[in-house]
C-alpha cells in the first residue's frame, strides 16, 4: 500500500476494551506443562516447529506457574500428587485455564486403581478435555482453538 492509498484509509480501529482483552489474552496464552506421562511427548510434539503452536500465539512455554495462565496436563495423576497439582493450579495469576490432555488425566483412562486419581478435575477445574490414548498433536491443537473459543464466550457472558 503506498501513501495516496494510505491516505485514503481510515488509519483508525474501533474496538471495546472487553473485546480487545479477549483477544489479547486468548491469542497470547503462557502454558505450563504438567506432564506426568507418556501424553507429555506428544505436547512435545506440538511445541515444536512441525506443528508449532505458536501459529495460534501459544508458543512461550513456562515452567514457573507465576509467569503462566494456561495448566496443560498431560498423562497420569496419581493420588500422591494431587497437592503439588493443587499448589501449581494455586500459584497461578487469574484469569487461568486448564487442558486435560488424553484419557488419563480426563479420567484415570485404563489404569482404574487405588492410586490413580481418576480425572483431574475432581480437583481441578477443568475448561477443556481432549481426547485420546495418545491424543494427537493435531488433536491437542483442535483442544487450544476450543479454549480460545470458551474465552471469547466469557467475554460475552460477563457482558450479560
Ligand atoms: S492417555 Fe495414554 S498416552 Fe496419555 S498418559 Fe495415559 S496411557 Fe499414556
Amino acid at each position: 500500500m503506498n501513501m495516496a492509498q494510505l491516505a485514503t484509509h481510515d488509519p483508525f480501529i474501533t474496538t471495546r476494551f472487553d473485546a480487545a482483552l479477549a483477544w489479547a489474552r486468548k491469542n497470547s496464552l503462557f502454558p505450563l506443562p504438567f506432564g506426568t506421562a507418556c501424553c507429555a511427548i506428544e505436547f512435545m510434539g506440538v511445541v515444536s516447529s512441525q506443528f508449532d503452536i505458536s501459529r495460534f500465539g501459544a508458543e512461550i512455554v513456562r515452567f514457573s506457574p507465576r509467569q503462566s495462565d494456561l495448566m496443560i496436563v498431560s498423562g497420569t495423576v496419581v493420588y500422591k500428587m494431587v497437592p503439588i497439582l493443587r499448589r501449581i493450579y494455586a500459584q497461578m495469576a487469574a484469569p487461568k485455564w486448564v487442558i486435560s490432555m488424553g484419557v488419563c488425566a480426563s479420567s484415570g483412562g485404563f489404569y482404574d486403581d487405588y492410586c490413580t486419581l481418576q480425572g483431574i478435575d475432581q480437583v481441578v477445574p477443568v475448561d477443556v478435555y481432549v481426547p485420546g490414548c495418545p491424543p494427537s498433536p493435531d488433536l491437542l491443537l483442535d483442544g487450544l482453538l476450543k479454549l480460545q473459543k470458551k474465552i471469547d464466550e466469557q467475554r460475552l457472558l460477563q457482558k450479560a
